[in-house]
């Protein structure tokens, strides 16, 4: 019986993690959920799940949440600190890290100081931290299990692979909607457009990226943490149907490859139980119904977010931190229609031209970067000349 916490339990990710755990009571036990303003959804999974704590970020929601669970044996807090706490808790064995965004950050590193397991769906940390994330786990003897799909795949193709090396890694990219676009195309195109995905529906952050294929460039710093690569050592390939999740080359050039259907529930319970693969009743992959399972080169120049995290990798230091800070920007300030699609290259491109580089930074140096780089994200989202 593992006892998981989910920080982030009302997203797209955390919902589903819920269904798992639904669905493997002889494997799983709540016992923490978060979420950071979504009071309903969050009382009505409380009142469902019984966990033992729930945390609410926002502190001014608080009340309401705290009201509506009065009668229940379930102690309920509020704030990011008290995100940091509940992740340390004794009763813990495993954090599923399912907020988005930066905030991550800080709870990941507690729960890896309190030495529990980790089941890593907030791909933002380890862009931001990846050394220090991946060097902090290995100190404390923590394992990292990734949620993201392609992470899942490749960490698929690695188990009873572990001894021998990896020659590279391919991560594939369903392409988003806009595939195949012009630069002149995608200059107008909205946030309707951008958060419509072909294949998958996630939360609104994580669309976004997906469409200008920054999703798959932090996804490429992600891999390159959670499997100790080297930056040449990670290709990407547009794969539009989205079947062959990842693959991994090894030192004799045989390639293994995962592949199933579209679903995040699969590579969330593989996280939270492996290394047992649970029964599912999930529906199974046909090739009759795929004939054709295609592949292309990403188009680096259009889509030039991917390029730009290609670029941060390689500068290393706290560029990546840069890179991302400044999309969290971007892509807030395009959900409320005040950057167009492609000025969040431009943003993006600016603040790593301008925010101050430190090569090998320290935890207070992340929280300092990632400061600067939403001032003068912000400052370029105001003043920006359209
Ligand atoms: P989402 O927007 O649907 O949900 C985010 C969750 O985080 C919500 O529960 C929200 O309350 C919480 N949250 C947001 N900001 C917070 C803050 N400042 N403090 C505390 N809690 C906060 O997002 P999602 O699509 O579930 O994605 C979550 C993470 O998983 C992201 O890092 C994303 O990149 C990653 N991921 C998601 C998918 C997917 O299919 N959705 C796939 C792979 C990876
Ligand atoms: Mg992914």
């Amino acid at each position: 019986m593992k006892r998981i916490a989910i920080l982030g339990s009302t997203g797209s990710i955390g919902t589903q993690a819920l269904e798992v755990i639904a669905a493997n009571p002889d494997s799983f036990e709540l016992e923490v959920i978060t979420a950071y303003s979504n009071t309903d959804l969050l009382i009505e999974q409380a009142l469902l799940f019984k966990p033992n704590v729930v945390v609410i970020a926002r502190e001014d929601l608080y009340p309401i949440v705290r009201d509506a669970l009065q009668n229940e044996d379930i102690k309920v807090y509020a704030g990011a600190n008290a995100l940091c706490s509940v992740v340390e808790m004794g009763t813990v064995d495993m954090v599923l890290t399912a907020m988005v965004g930066y905030a991550g950050l800080q709870p990941t590193i507690r729960a890896i100081q309190a030495g529990k397991e980790i089941a890593l769906a907030n791909k933002e940390t380890l862009v931001v931290a990846g050394q220090l994330i991946t060097e902090l786990a290995r100190e404390k003897g923590v394992n990292i299990y990734p949620v993201d799909s392609e992470h899942s795949a490749i960490f698929q193709c690695l188990t009873g692979e572990f001894h021998n090396p990896i020659e590279k890694i391919i991560l594939t990219a369903s392409g988003g909607p806009f595939r195949g676009r012009t630069i002149e195309e995608l200059q107008y195109v909205t946030k309707v457009q951008a958060l419509k995905h072909p294949n998958w529906d996630m939360g609104a952050k994580i669309t976004i990226d997906s469409a200008s294929l920054m999703n798959k460039g932090l996804e490429v710093i992600e891999a390159k943490w959670l499997f100790g690569l080297s930056n040449d050592q990670i290709d990407v390939v547009v794969h539009p149907q989205s079947i062959i999740h990842s693959l991994v080359q090894f030192q004799d050039g045989s390639i293994k490859a995962q592949l199933g259907l579209p679903d995040m529930k699969l590579p969330i319970q593989y996280a939270m139980g492996y290394p047992n693969r649970l029964k599912s009743d999930y529906p199974r992959f046909n090739f009759l119904d795929y004939p054709q399972l295609t592949f292309e080169q990403p188009d680096l120049k259009t889509f030039r977010n991917l390029q730009l995290a290609f670029d941060a990798m390689a500068q290393g230091g706290n560029m990546p931190c840069i890179l991302n800070a400044a999309n969290e920007i971007a892509v807030g300030a395009f959900l409320r229609d005040e950057v167009g699609f492609l000025e969040m290259s431009d943003l993006i491109e600016s603040c790593m031209a301008k925010v101050t580089y430190i090569a090998h930074p320290s935890l207070s140096d992340y929280v300092e970067t990632d400061r600067e780089t939403r001032l003068l994200a912000t400052d370029f989202v105001k003043n920006k000349t359209v």
